[in-house]
């Protein structure tokens, strides 16, 4: 009987060198094999020159580097790149590359990858990775919770992403430095409803021999799941960010209904708890700004009211307001630029420090709440998939195989 070969992108390295134990192989071996893969995007065990013939040998056949395979990817005029990866099944996820140049003028498109001139301008990037196809928590607002829940992603499928997109983006930009600095698990998916497979990830991500990011760079956005904040203030306290949306729990349970299992005031209590644990010393509480709905100068009242209650216990926090990204199905519109204006003055006046979120990506509906995976239509999508597929094959002996501009 064969076994099917193991994806070595759902390991972190301790279970790396648990699975190197299993074939007789010691940590120092895994070390390599972790470095050769996440540090340098190597998955031909062929190309790993220091690693042991003989483990090599022993790797053929039992493992592999499963990437995922890219069905288009998107660059806007702002640098902004959105790739729609296939994860099987009829079902597809988004990351988004979003870079962010130091004199906020981007390079011209296609300059960085003639010269890489790009990558000196370039102050930070970061990667918007999914954690589930679809999402089962049905957000009033987003277009993923109205797409429903399809499953979870697999560690392997969360860290594929981000070593696709790494790897990638030095390509593309014809340097060996690292290229993205910061991760926000902000796209498709609620992570901490799937726990046990994003706490591997995150791990991959901080760890030295991986991708070296900081635990204040990797970002976990939730719409509240009180028990996985708990433990993931134990296992891996990265960076936490809360989608609040609303200042009560009558507005909250209609637009987020997770709110009826763990209202306002038990969340922002998990929020203080997260705090004695975490090194980023404030909660981002994330507020989509919707017209007429929880917009108002009186709302923002109540948020500070809300906020000053949990602050004597120990609540530090920042508010990030996003500008409402619309898609047809929603029935909802983007409060105007001056109401959310007024709203974020009322929150800084209270001393509560506000950012209102550019928006990114426009032109490729890259925007936050907007990350569908296109999966709406699944019979579409499949032959989409197949002639995207057909395409790529007949890229793949040109000099630059990677995906990309040939796609969509
Ligand atoms: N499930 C997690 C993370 C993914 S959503 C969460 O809800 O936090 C990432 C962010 O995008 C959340 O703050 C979410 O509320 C916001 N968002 C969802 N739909 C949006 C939309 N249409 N416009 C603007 N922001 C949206
Ligand atoms: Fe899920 Fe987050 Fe969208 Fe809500 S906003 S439906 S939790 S992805």
């Amino acid at each position: 009987m064969t076994t099917a070969p193991v994806n070595l992108l759902d390991f972190d390295l301790d279970g790396l060198a648990a699975f190197c134990e299993g074939l007789g192989e010691k940590r120092f071996r895994a070390t390599q094999l972790f470095r050769w893969v996440h540090q340098r995007g190597v998955a031909d065990f062929g190309q790993m020159s220091d690693l042991a013939k003989s483990l090599r040998e022993k790797l053929a056949g039992r493992a592999h580097v499963a990437a995922l395979s890219v069905i288009s990817q998107h660059e806007s005029k702002d640098g902004t790149i959105k790739w729609l990866f296939d994860v099987g099944g009829g079902n597809a996820v988004e990351s988004v590359f979003i870079p962010e140049y130091g004199d906020a003028v981007p390079p011209p498109r296609g300059a960085a990858a003639a010269g890489g001139r790009g990558l000196s301008a370039l102050d930070r990037g970061t990667l918007c990775i999914s954690s589930q196809a679809g999402c089962a928590v049905g957000c009033r607002f987003c277009s993923t919770g109205h797409q429903g829940f399809s499953r979870n992603l697999t560690t392997g499928e969360i860290v594929a992403q981000l070593w696709f997109a790494e790897h990638f983006l030095r390509r593309h930009l014809a340097t060996d430095e690292r290229v993205i600095s910061n991760v926000v698990m902000m796209g498709m998916g609620e992570p901490l409803q799937n726990y046990d497979r994003l706490v591997p990830a995150l791990r991959t991500m901080l760890d030295d021999h991986g991708y070296g990011l900081s635990r204040r760079r990797v970002t976990v956005s939730t719409s509240g799941v009180v028990p996985m904040i708990d433990r993931l203030a134990h296992d891996c306290p990265v960076a936490l960010a809360v989608s609040l949306h609303a200042p009560d729990d009558a507005l909250r349970d209609h637009l987020v209904p997770l709110n009826r299992k763990y209202p306002l005031d038990e969340l922002l209590r998990t929020c203080t708890r997260y705090l004695a644990s975490a090194p980023r010393d404030f909660i981002t509480f994330e507020y989509c700004m919707l017209d007429g709905v929880n917009d108002a100068p009186e709302q923002a009242r109540d948020l500070v009211d809300l906020v000053r209650a949990h602050a004597a216990g120990g609540l530090r926090c920042k508010f990030n307001l996003i500008p409402f990204n619309p898609f047809p199905a929603s029935g909802l519109v983007r409060s105007p630029a001056p109401r959310v204006q007024a709203f974020a003055q009322v929150l800084n006046e209270a001393g509560i420090v506000t950012t209102v979120r550019k928006t990114r990506g426009d032109d490729i509906d890259a925007a936050c709440g907007q990350l569908a995976g296109d999966v709406q239509d699944r019979t579409r999508v499949h032959q989409r998939m197949a002639r995207q597929r057909t395409v790529m094959l007949r890229v793949a002996d040109t000099a630059d195989a990677l995906p990309g501009k040939a796609v969509s």
